[in-house]
């Protein structure tokens, strides 16, 4: 076997350890991810968040309209006990009182609004919290398929490394340098099959002359346009 058919054949196995690789890759990405699960859980922390803080809001503004109904009683009962008796003095408190009672209705307007919004909310946790176990009950069965197919890649991988490597053993180490390099500059192909006249991965037309060259497999001939070691197959 001439070296550049060696190497070719070594390149078969190198690009099927690539396609091991890419996968591997994936699986691994899938598995780190989890990405349906995080999704959810990542709108039910901020449903819950905001529904803590209208829930808040509800509580305060609750104790305000206690005390601004406290202020509303003691005021009536100021007007009517007919102990102020100054029309002046009648006024403002009759204009106080009305007041208080305006800021009581407003109060109750917008304790209304954060109960129907808490509502809501409370409803879209609930769906949420339902979507999240229904989310990670799929999880775990896609983990235990992805960690399945991981075990079974990385076996793959280690069979098609050895005989790999035993075929690599062979070849001559300069040689073996000079495809390594060629490989990692040349996006994983350091050999090119010539077929029809034409180097396979760049469809350069070889000149007669280079064609014969690498008909008589005497050397290593490299493709003029993509610098590739051309191969007859
Ligand atoms: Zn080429």
């Amino acid at each position: 076997m001439t070296s550049v058919k060696l190497l070719f054949s070594l390149q078969e196995f190198d690009l099927q350890l690539d396609v091991l690789d890419g996968r591997i890759t994936e699986v691994e990405l899938e598995l780190n991810a989890r990405a349906k699960v995080e999704e959810v859980e990542n709108s039910l922390d901020e449903q819950v968040a905001l529904l803590n803080e209208i829930q808040t809001t509800h509580k305060t503004q609750q104790i305000e309209a206690e005390d601004l109904k406290e202020r509303s009683t003691v005021l009536e009962a100021q007007l009517y006990s007919g102990e102020i008796t100054n029309p002046r003095d009648l006024s403002s408190l009759e204009l106080e009182t009305g007041n208080v009672k305006a800021q009581i209705d407003q109060k109750e307007i917008s304790l209304l609004e954060l109960a129907v919004r808490a509502d809501d909310l409370r409803k879209s946790v609930g769906d949420l919290e339902e979507q999240l176990e229904t989310s990670k009950a799929e999880w775990e069965v896609r983990k235990s398929e992805l960690t399945t197919q991981a075990k079974s890649l990385s076996a793959e991988k280690d069979e098609l490394n050895t005989r790999r490597n035993e075929f690599a053993a062979n070849i001559d180490q300069s040689e073996m340098g000079h495809y390594e390099h060629l490989r990692q500059s040349k996006g994983g192909t350091a050999v090119a099959k010539v077929e029809r006249g034409l180097c396979q991965a760049c469809r350069l037309s070889l000149p007669t002359q280079h064609l014969q060259r690498v008909k008589s497999g005497k050397q290593t001939v490299l493709c003029s346009s993509c610098g590739r070691m051309l191969f007859l197959g």
